[in-house]
């Protein structure tokens, strides 16, 4: 057995993995079977009897989906890690565990799009749970608190506007008022920031992002304490069935063997695509963690040891130039994911202006010059030289 002190680099590569039991082969083969079988009578009724941790069915246990998990959950330094099917099987699991009719959520405004909309529109209409979104300071969740409040969720940095909570100040809060906290920490991935070690109570990521890291795989996990995850497994693991399939989990395997070298190339690729964004005078604004306040500075000095390449800039111009500057994107391909090895970018405005006018759009204050992009792991200068030339094609009467 490992142990669980060693430096992350080294847990990724080697935790969790019993070469002896596969013949010494150094990549630990997809146990691409349903159900484990038994000698006897007595050693299947010895594995339910023992189910957290046995093999006995693919849906509950299975070796390579294992091996992940225990990386996850070491890496972010809790106790134990469950993988789902993705991100939002692992998010809805891990709140669906917690709440009940009549239970009141406090949520950060800029979490995920879908994660609001399963809190306010799912679990409002269906199971009458309230929500009040917030603006994610310790202040605005302590007004916001009641006596039926069961979850502050949170999302720090935010994947949308890159906002940040004080996780230690929050999960004392939350605490003091028997409160759980949930945090969607994947923005940051667990090389970069460990909530549970600032109080917080359950991490989710989508694992689809910068943990897999290469746009092959749909997976989602939670990591929390023994107790809450040995739950979370009986109940809506088990029941709702959202497990990941042993292939997949043999990808992210493959996948995070490379984090901690991605996520450097991908912080420093982003710098220095910041840095050029700063000096160029179509750029108005550029929307990084740390970047909007002194506050914000400080938490993220506080609580973060590094950076991803996702952000977002507003370029000086109006729809119409937003779209022609995607359009000439030649690298940055155009999509909504991110965190893959691959750059890529999106305006909001694609999808606002399908639901609004124009005028709608230019009333409603949202910057029409938005553009999100996810820093991939090609030449930095290849890509500087990709938005440099987009920029330029944007002619004056746009600007
Ligand atoms: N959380 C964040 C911050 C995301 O950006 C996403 C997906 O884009 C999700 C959760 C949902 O993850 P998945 O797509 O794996 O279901």
């Amino acid at each position: 057995m490992l142990s669980n002190k060693l430096k992350k680099e080294t847990l990724i590569a080697h935790l969790g993995e019993e070469r002896g039991k596969y013949e010494g082969a150094v990549v630990p083969p997809i146990f691409q079977n349903s159900l484990f079988t038994f000698d006897s009578a007595e050693k299947i009724d010895d594995a339910f009897s023992n189910f957290n941790e046995s093999f006995i069915y693919t849906r509950g246990n299975n070796p390579t989906v294992k091996i992940v998990e225990e990386k996850i959950a070491a890496l972010e330094e809790g106790e134990k890690a469950r993988l789902f099917t993705s991100g939002m099987a692992a998010i809805s699991s891990a709140l669906l565990h917690f709440l009940n009719t009549g239970d009141h959520v406090v949520c950060v405004e800029s979490v995920y799009g879908p994660t609001q909309r399963f809190i306010k529109d799912y679990l409002g209409n269906k199971f009458n749970i309230e929500v009040t979104f917030v603006l994610g300071t310790l202040k605005s969740i302590e007004e916001s608190i009641k006596l039926n409040t069961k979850i502050v969720y949170l999302e720090s940095p935010s994947s949308g506007i890159f906002s940040v909570q004080d996780l230690s100040a929050i999960s004392k809060l939350a605490k003091k008022n028997s409160i759980y906290t949930i945090i969607d920490n994947t923005w940051a991935t667990p090389i970069y920031q460990n909530p549970i070690k600032h109080g917080i109570d359950v991490v989710v990521h989508s694992v689809s992002k910068y943990i897999s890291g290469h746009s092959d795989v749909v997976a989602g996990v939670i990591v929390s304490t023994k107790e809450i995850i040995d739950q979370i497994f009986n109940r809506e693991f088990s029941l709702l069935g959202g497990k990941i399939s042993p292939f997949e989990a043999w990808l992210i395997l493959r996948g995070m063997r490379t984090l901690p070298v991605r996520m450097r190339q991908h912080s420093e690729n982003a710098w220095a695509v910041i840095e050029f964004l700063k000096s160029h005078k179509k750029i108005s604004n550029v929307l990084y963690p740390g970047y909007e306040s002194h506050e914000a500075r400080e938490i993220v000095r506080k609580q973060m040891n590094g950076m991803s390449g996702l952000l977002s800039f507003e370029i000086d111009t109006d729809f119409d130039g937003t779209i022609k500057f995607i359009n000439n994107l030649k690298i940055f391909k155009i999509g909504v994911s991110w965190g893959g090895y691959e750059s890529l970018a999106y305006a909001p405005i694609i999808s606002l202006s399908k639901e609004m006018t124009k005028e709608r759009l230019e009333a409603s204050g949202i910057h029409p010059g938005i553009v999100r992009i996810s820093v991939g792991l090609e030449h930095v200068e290849d890509l500087i030289a990709d938005i440099s030339q987009a920029l330029d094609k944007i002619n004056l009467c746009e600007v």
